[in-house]
């Protein structure tokens, strides 16, 4: 997790069954809790199983209420950060994977060229995993549709 100055953000996953799918449940996070959203991938369709990535933001304790709120919905949350992993000895720090990165949560140290990953940053897009030569990166695919 993260803490910030302009408050407490967390990217999560989110999985909907069919009959929360048609409710303004993450309208409502705004509405009832003050917390900001910004969509980072959706899988939504009415009356159908759907997943959202979601970077939220806002004061810890609404993010907390929130996030009961969704689970009293049937909603499943998953921090988008047990969703990846990087092989660390895999890995050969070759920098490939930061240019694609949407969120910076890989980036090049400049002092030692170390290629570092902040998984708390991550949206688990998946897009590093499609350019890595050695497969470094993995993302837990079971419930992720990364197309
Ligand atoms: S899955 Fe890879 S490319 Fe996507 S945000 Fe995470 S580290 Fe960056
Ligand atoms: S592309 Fe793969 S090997 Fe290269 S820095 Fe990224 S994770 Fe490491």
């Amino acid at each position: 997790m993260t803490e910030e100055a302009n408050g407490f953000r967390k990217i999560v996953y989110l999985s909907f069954p069919p009959e929360a799918s048609n409710r303004p449940v993450v309208c409502n996070l705004a509405l009832l809790f003050n917390l900001s959203f910004n969509i980072l991938k959706a899988d939504i369709s009415p009356r159908h199983e759907g997943s959202l990535t979601l970077e939220l933001a806002g004061r810890e304790v609404d993010y907390h209420k929130g996030i009961s709120y969704l689970k009293q919905n049937g909603v499943k949350i998953t921090p988008a950060s047990q969703k990846i992993f990087r092989d660390e000895e895999l890995c050969m720090h070759c920098g490939l994977c930061t240019s694609l990165c949407p969120t910076k949560a890989l980036s090049v140290n400049l002092e030692n060229r170390i290629v570092e990953f902040d998984v708390e940053r991550c949206s688990a897009c998946g897009m590093c995993t499609r350019v890595c030569p050695v497969r470094a990166m993995i993302v837990d695919m079971n419930e992720n549709d990364l197309r």
